[in-house]
């Protein structure tokens, strides 16, 4: 596959811990150096980058002498408020070695999750990207508890590239892309250059399901290609455990390419379907499926299931009958209601109900249909 990073005008560019902090010497100033002069190539060729960087608590930890015993909450808290300013500080000066200014961002969950705060964080990083300033963007692990962090940066680079519109998220890691199977378990594991779209199959190849020791593996960043591709944003997980990464990747060095969707949900819905935590869910027969794909509004007849407990506006997904996410949408009833009316045809709601309601149990303006749901043909 031949994709010039320098043909795309918004990148968000997201390093894993690994890559850039070593265990036992602290920081990698070389690898970083090389990346930033990387950075400054794509700048200089008219780019807009966004890092998403990791390494706050493994650098801290590093710096306080923590060893490689497992912290608590609230060591690693502290081992990121020290870490992250060591970091901060790396990034400032490798990314001025060129002339280029940066600004840190430091996000938490309910920074892009919350309509207001994810529309008042756009217009921050805008701001910092028309003063020419890269932006460097972090959890902020200081103060993110379990309930309510992101815990990986692959999703959140995901998030955050897709509301700032980027073209496209590069992940470097210390593995070079998607394999059959997980190539450490696996020696018959195959590569994949590219991805189309993340079916059933291709969410299987990242192995188990997301647990505390998968976090950063495989299944992140597939969510965040979920997020990525339904938003329109390519999405490229490439190693970058060599130095200039970045030029590697131009010059040839293999990467998986994820597609973005041919019909990219906009505006108001990427911030729908980029959701991390859908609040329930609500399973579809095959008709209300072939419904929504043709633009339609999702009616209580075609819910077969609705699970969790959720309030009226609240993000819920939407799933077929195998179980597969087609969509993400606004729910125009809570849980309560939803389960009452659940299949029941328009004309009877408001006796079930008690009250003249809605049509709809999604309207279709709160509707973002998935990448992986979209017919062959629309891509
Ligand atoms: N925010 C964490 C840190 O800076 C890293 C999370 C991740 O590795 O995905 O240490």
């Amino acid at each position: 596959m031949n994709v010039a990073l320098s043909s795309h005008r918004r990148i968000t560019v997201k390093i894993g811990s690994a890559l850039l902090v070593d265990r036992e010497k602290g920081l990698k100033r070389d690898w970083l150096i090389s990346l930033t002069d990387d950075i400054a190539a794509l700048a200089a060729g008219g780019a807009e980058i966004l890092v998403v960087s990791s390494g706050a608590i493994a650098l801290g930890r590093t710096i306080l002498g923590l060893g490689k015993r497992v912290l608590k909450l609230e060591e690693s808290q502290a081992a990121a408020a020290v870490g992250q300013i060591a970091l901060a500080s790396a990034w400032s000066e490798a990314l001025g070695r060129h002339g280029l200014r940066s600004g840190q961002i430091l996000l938490t969950l309910g920074d892009t999750e919350e309509r207001r705060r994810y529309l008042n964080g756009r217009a921050t990083i805008s701001k910092l990207l028309e003063f020419k300033a890269v932006p460097v963007i972090n959890e902020n692990d200081t103060v993110a508890t379990t309930e309510i962090r992101y815990g990986d940066n692959d999703r959140l680079a995901a998030r955050v590239g897709t509301m700032m519109g980027a073209d496209l998220l590069v992940l470097l890691s210390d593995i070079d892309g998607l394999y059959t199977a997980p190539p450490a378990r696996d020696p018959n594991a195959a590569f994949i250059p590219v991805v189309e779209r993340i079916t059933p199959e291709i969410d299987a190849m990242a192995g188990a399901a997301a647990s505390e020791f998968s976090r950063g593996g495989m299944r992140t960043k597939l969510d965040a290609g979920k997020i990525a591709t339904t938003a329109g944003t390519a999405m490229i997980i490439a190693s970058g455990t060599r130095l200039h990464p970045l030029a590697a990747i131009d010059a040839g060095e293999r990467f998986t390419y994820f597609r973005p969707s041919a019909h990219p949900v906009k505006g108001y819905k990427t911030w729908i379907a980029g959701q991390l935590e859908p609040a329930g869910r609500l399973t579809i027969d095959a008709g209300a499926v072939r419904a929504l794909l043709s633009g339609k509004s999702l009616l209580p007849a075609g819910v077969t299931l609705v699970s969790g407990t959720f309030s009226r506006g609240d993000t819920v997904a939407v799933l077929d009958a195998a179980g597969r996410e087609v969509a993400r949408g606004l729910v125009a009833y809570d849980s309560g209601d939803a389960v009452r009316i659940a299949g029941l045809k328009s004309g009877e709601i408001a006796e079930r109900l008690g009250y003249e309601a809605r049509a709809a149990m999604i309207h279709r303006d709160d509707l973002a249909i998935s990448s992986a749901a979209q017919p062959d043909e629309t891509r």
